[in-house]
């Protein structure tokens, strides 16, 4: 029997970089802010059949809301649940916002070095499961905040996250995950800092 208080994986993801890996239905997976505001990006791909994937659209749809927390389910563009939230010590998600990528620093800072990113980093940890870059789509902003007014205006604001703060998911299916720490400027009040990511047995037979 697992214990399911104790994780069967941790890693932590360093500043400004990503990973990728495998979860299995009923397992769970808690996302750490290690230092407090820091936002993570996590996108997810069914594990067999890549083209059922996180979608934005669906789980705004499904659950007619755009700050997700604990009890909210994340769903793929066929409807069908892929995570749910379980835990939640912040309360306040999006999955509105692209991954920050070289084209956005470019286009938006005027940056013309070459800038971590979460595109890149998400597809450097997911091109080992057949995933390219134009397969991913919106992920989960975990840790981002942001405030939209009466006319939908949105600021950007400092994630709420404290130090050790995290959200869990348990996975509704079989599912390759990529996760990173934010590499983007004013999301994460401009300074990176590492993502803690543990994986949890759950109530599944593995
Ligand atoms: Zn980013």
């Amino acid at each position: 029997m697992n214990d399911s208080s104790n994780p069967v994986k941790r890693f932590r993801i360093e500043p400004q970089t990503g990973a990728a890996f495998t979860i299995k239905q009923g397992q769970k997976i808690r996302i750490i802010d290690v230092e407090g505001e820091q936002v993570a990006d996590l996108y997810c791909f069914e594990k067999e059949e890549i083209e059922e994937k996180l979608s934005s659209g669906h789980t705004t749809d499904y659950n007619n809301k755009l700050f997700l927390s604990k009890g909210d389910i994340l769903y793929s563009n066929r409807s069908n649940p892929m995570f749910t939230i379980v835990a939640d010590k912040v309360g306040k998600h999006i999955m509105l916002y692209a991954p920050c990528s070289q084209v956005m620093f470019e286009k938006s800072y005027g940056v013309t070095e070459a800038h971590p990113n979460c595109l890149d980093n998400l597809i450097n940890g997911l091109k080992s499961y057949g995933v390219q870059a134009s397969q991913i789509t919106i992920p989960l902003n975990i840790f981002m905040n942001i405030e939209i007014d009466l006319e939908g205006e949105i600021k950007i604001k400092s994630p709420m996250s404290k130090a050790g703060d995290y959200i869990e998911l348990r996975a509704e299916m079989d599912m390759i995950v990529g996760v990173t720490a934010c590499s983007a400027g004013s999301c994460n009040n401009f300074e990176w800092t590492p993502i803690d990511v543990e994986i949890y047995s759950g109530d599944a037979v593995l």
